[in-house]
């Protein structure tokens, strides 16, 4: 059985680089949640397009449809033995589902939870950097607190729902990209197969 782990942080803390180098190293699928959002936006269906109203604002979209666009790539994962779930779940009702879906499957629970930790002010100069090199507007300012705002709200409450879990890993995610990678690997050593 390979590794099954979920990376969680705050928008612009490098989950997503992250993510992907450890999915590679374990050998296992990189389930990247708004990734996949983004494709069904792409698709130019009306789905899509409800989907995209939410990521423009810089709000969840609903948990019926998160768990539609996910769940059948999830269960497709899980089948074959390892996931890194990336942006997914997002709040305590989506944690909830998972956990639920995983214990009725049986055998295929997170193992790992990643908390990497940067500081709110290095968050906000590296997401107001990204929307510059994108050249996009100035309500990108707005749009970034208020992502913030709801990853207070809806996903900070995560860290203490894994950690009663047991299986809250912190990370320290600040400086060398490299090094957070050596860090990660080496706080998962001997927790994951
Ligand atoms: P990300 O690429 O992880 O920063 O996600 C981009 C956007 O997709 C978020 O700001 C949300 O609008 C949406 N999103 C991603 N994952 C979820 C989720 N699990 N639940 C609800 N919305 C999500």
């Amino acid at each position: 059985m390979s590794a099954r782990l979920l990376m969680l942080a705050a928008p612009g803390a490098g989950k997503g680089t992250q993510a992907g180098r450890l999915a590679d190293h374990y050998g296992i699928e990189h389930l990247d949640a708004g990734e996949l959002l983004r494709a069904e936006v792409e698709e130019g269906t009306e789905r899509g397009a409800a989907v995209r109203s939410y990521m423009d604002r810089g709000d969840l979209v609903p948990d019926e449809v998160i768990m539609e666009v996910v769940g059948a790539r999830l269960l497709v994962a899980v089948q074959s033995g390892g996931y890194l779930l990336d942006g997914f779940p997002r709040n305590l009702a989506q944690a909830q589902r998972g956990h639920q879906l995983a214990q009725e499957i049986g055998g295929i629970e997170l193992q790992a939870v990643v908390h990497l930790e940067v500081g709110r002010d290095e968050l906000r100069h590296r997401m107001l950097a990204r929307a510059r090199e994108e050249g996009r507007g100035d309500d990108d300012r707005a749009i970034i607190e208020h992502r913030f705002e709801v990853y207070d709200r809806e996903t900070a409450p995560l860290i203490d729902y894994y950690e009663g879990r047991g299986i809250l890993h912190r990370v320290d995610g600040e400086g060398d990209v490299d090094e957070v990678t050596e860090r990660i690997y080496r706080e998962l050593a001997g927790v994951v197969d």
